[in-house]
């Protein structure tokens, strides 16, 4: 490499911006079509057990009997087969990811109450 085309470089660093960010301060915005975190609207949900059953990675866990859905965030791999599967519609692809999961086997849990109300918890 020529010392022309080496000072075109240097020179051309020390007028750009740096090409990484200051994480955690800065952070990467999120694109409209970011496929994140499942979200469910649990009030909707008639718990038929349909996205458990098309969900390659074995991330969703209905139970009927206490109306319970529940996601494994470790296991979703966000390919939406469960939002495509849903009859009624109340699932969705956030477009943002889930926070960082600290403790395995911690699922997020939803509770379906009887009218009028409903419930969230976290397992
Ligand atoms: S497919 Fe939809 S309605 Fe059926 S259990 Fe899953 S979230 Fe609920
Ligand atoms: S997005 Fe895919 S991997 Fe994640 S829960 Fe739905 S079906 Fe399973």
């Amino acid at each position: 490499m020529s010392q022309m085309s080496i000072g075109k470089v240097v020179s051309r660093s020390f007028l750009s911006r740096p090409a990484t960010r200051l994480y955690p301060f800065e952070k990467r915005p999120f694109y409209k079509a970011t496929r994140g975190a499942v979200a469910i609207d649990i009030e909707k949900c008639i718990l038929c057990g349909i996205c458990q059953k098309r969900c390659p990675t074995a991330a969703i866990t209905v139970t009927k009997a206490t109306k319970d859905w529940q996601i494994n965030r470790l296991r979703c791999i966000s390919c939406g087969a469960c939002v495509d599967a849903c009859p009624k519609k109340c699932l969705w692809l956030e477009n943002m990811y889930s926070p960082a999961v600290v403790q395995k086997g911690a699922d997020d849990k939803f509770h379906q109450l009887d009218k009028p109300g409903l419930e969230t918890t976290k397992a």
